[in-house]
């Protein structure tokens, strides 16, 4: 990332009449929550595409909740807002952003501030019961016999969306609608391979907007659709970023 990409994208985004932000797992790397992909990656022992399917889950809850989602309960309780997250919340408040489209499920944009943010795939923060449908905070739930039962001695499941499930429709449509009418879309710390999330800066770029991409690795996004790449981790970039747009709208 050059001192001049850097002032062309904040030009950009300074100027804009609508901007929106795509966001992946690498966006809370440096809040401690390794990603699925790419370098540094905590499962590198186990493949979170069969820990994190809908029909590994189903099979063998036990198995999941064991080798994969407690673990995960663990770091998300303790992780905490970055850089990253906290740049965003600064480009709303500087009205050079509206919402977030977030794939993570990890509650951090909201924790930081963020005002409207679309969790593509759920919220860990619940538990949902698969026999009754009540929803028990996580925070409030007992990993000491695994797999953990509701009341009614239901299976609980995290109220997010596996590999194998259907997007809920009212996310997907508000954010394809939000994708085809923006002016530039922010695409933080996602490999774009996880559809449909990867879609929507393919429909921002069809449909004539400006594709900002952040990310320390290329993606399959890189030199196809993003309009500008800044190659640096999320917190680095967008502090920079927002410091820089600052300066236009001062
Ligand atoms: P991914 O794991 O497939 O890819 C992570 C991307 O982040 C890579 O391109 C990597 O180069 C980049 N990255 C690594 N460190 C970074 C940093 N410091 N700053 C910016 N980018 C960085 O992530 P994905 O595309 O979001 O797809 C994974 C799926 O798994 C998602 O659907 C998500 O729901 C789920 N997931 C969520 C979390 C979370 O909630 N934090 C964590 C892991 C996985
Ligand atoms: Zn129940």
């Amino acid at each position: 990332m050059t001192p001049d990409d850097l002032k062309k994208t904040a030009e950009i985004i300074a100027r804009a009449r609508s901007v929106i932000s795509l966001t992946g797992a690498g966006i809370s790397v440096e809040s401690g929550i390794p990603p699925f992909r790419g370098k540094g990656s905590l499962w590198e022992t186990i493949d979170p595409m069969e820990f994190a399917h809908i029909e590994s889950f189903l099979k063998n809850p036990e198995r999941v909740w064991r080798g994969f989602l407690a673990g995960m309960k663990d770091l998300l309780d303790r992780a905490r807002p970055n850089q990253g997250h906290l740049g965003l919340v600064a480009l709303e408040e500087m009205g050079r952003l509206s919402t977030i489209i977030t794939q993570n499920i990890d509650g951090l944009h909201q924790l930081a501030g963020s005002s409207d943010v679309i969790e593509f795939h759920g919220n860990f923060a619940w538990q949902r019961c698969m026999t009754c449908d009540t929803l028990i905070p996580s925070s409030d739930i007992d990993l000491s016999v695994l797999p953990p039962r509701c009341d009614c001695g239901g299976l609980l499941r995290p109220d997010c969306v596996f590999f194998g499930e259907m997007i809920p429709d009212l996310s997907l449509s508000r954010s394809r609608a939000l994708a085809s009418t923006c002016d530039v879309m922010i695409v933080v710390g996602t490999s774009a391979v996880v559809q449909p999330a990867a879609m929507m800066p393919v429909i921002a770029k069809n449909s004539g907007a400006v594709v900002i991409e952040v990310n320390p690795e290329p993606t399959p996004l890189t030199h196809s659709v993003s309009d500008h790449f800044l190659r640096g981790t999320a917190g680095r970039v967008l502090s920079a970023l927002v410091e820089e747009i600052r300066k236009i709208l001062d």
